[in-house]
């Protein structure tokens, strides 16, 4: 929920409706039927409406990925290779279990739907082209972590399980110097 550029955020709950309003216009904005989750609440959410089990810990993560790097496998083909060539791929902020917050992992999941992502692969952050995802289609509770590109559907694993994939993640200036510049490798 955003007004003027600013995420709104402590709405007033009255009846169930949640009543937020913009501290720069004053504009109100109303979601009705709104509840709170907690963590275990939201975890036990996103069970019931995927059927799939979220990695243990995965919140504690979600804020200390950005801009953290991880190494690619080699590619196999050239759409692979245009994506995922360089051999990285730089993390923003993971998606949000909170099915109330405007980068919440079902926003994610619609998105990459759109875009073509296959079933089985539940997106953790990404821009259309490009997705990080949990790849749920060999097992319901522990997912391998995986990188897609919607072109062709081309699928890397970086990870076979997410404790692997926290394990490898590297800052970004041991991968890259202040231009951008790849000053690494694997
Ligand atoms: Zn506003």
């Amino acid at each position: 929920m955003k007004c003027c550029r600013e995420e709104l955020c402590n709405p007033d709950i009255i009846d169930g409706t949640a009543y937020f309003v913009c501290a720069k216009c004053g504009n109100v904005q109303e979601i009705q039927n709104y509840r709170v989750y907690t963590t275990d609440e939201a975890v036990r959410y996103f069970a019931e409406q995927t059927g799939y089990q979220l990695p243990h810990g995965y919140v504690n993560y979600i804020e200390s990925t950005q801009g953290k790097v991880i190494a690619l496998p080699e590619c196999e083909n050239e759409i692979s290779a245009f994506y995922f060539g360089e051999g990285f791929y730089v993390m923003a902020k993971l998606a949000s279990i909170d099915p109330n917050h405007q980068n919440s992992i079902y926003n994610a999941i619609s998105i990459a739907l759109d875009w073509g992502v296959l079933p089985g692969l539940v997106p953790l952050e990404g821009d259309g082209h490009t997705w990080l995802a949990l790849d749920y289609r060999h097992s319901n509770d522990e997912p391998k972590v995986v990188v897609t590109e919607t072109d062709e559907g081309n699928i890397l694993t970086v990870a076979n399980s997410f404790n692997e994939f926290v394990l490898k993640l590297r800052p970004y200036a041991d991968v890259y110097d202040f231009d951008g510049n790849l000053i690494c490798r694997h």
